[in-house]
């Protein structure tokens, strides 16, 4: 299978959300659980393209685009790494999915139910969500994980204590729905 992982943000252009009391910013946190979800999988047999980039969709043409690479390559599946952020208070883990009823939606499953199980976060679920341009220009199955919350001291533990954890889960949670979708 054919793997398209997105860190979400730009370590260069876009921190995304960051921790206001230790500075963890979420383009470093998705860049390294994306270098090892990629070194798992591919102990796994998974052929695997990472693409971290401020142009998802054509708005910076001269950084390469998340969306033409994952069509183009072509990925069977598409996954996207985040943090949440919302009011320091919020918790957990929730992945998003294009649809409900398709693979995306199975997809999506799999990879909470192997976080939740793994690292004990709050289960937020899966979300549908048509509107996010990664989920909707993608051609392929495609979710965006929001790993846990990076503003929330107790989830930015997990996420620099627990890192490698969560990117085994989520490699997991691919490799199963390789299982359901493939055999
Ligand atoms: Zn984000």
């Amino acid at each position: 299978m054919r793997v398209f992982l997105n860190p979400g943000h730009d370590q260069h252009y876009d921190s995304g959300a960051v921790n206001p009391s230790t500075g963890l910013r979420e383009c470093d946190v998705a860049a390294e659980v994306g270098g090892l979800v990629q070194g798992y999988l591919e102990q796994a047999g998974c052929e695997v393209a990472v693409v971290q980039s401020d142009n998802l969709n054509g708005e910076s043409p001269w950084l390469p685009c998340v969306v033409q690479s994952a069509n183009a390559w072509p990925a069977d599946i598409f996954v996207s790494l985040h943090c949440n952020a919302a009011n320091g208070q919020a918790r957990g883990t929730e992945t998003l999915a294009f649809a409900f009823g398709g693979e995306s939606e199975k997809l999506a499953r799999c990879i909470q139910d192997q976080i939740v199980d793994a690292v004990g976060t709050v289960d937020r679920g899966v979300k549908e969500r048509p509107d996010l341009c990664v989920l909707r220009r993608t051609d392929m199955p495609a979710v965006l994980v929001e790993m846990a919350f990076i503003d929330n001291d107790e989830d930015a533990r997990l996420l620099t204590e627990q890192t490698d954890e969560i990117a085994r889960a989520i490699a997991r949670g691919v490799t199963d729905y390789e299982q359901e979708a493939f055999q």
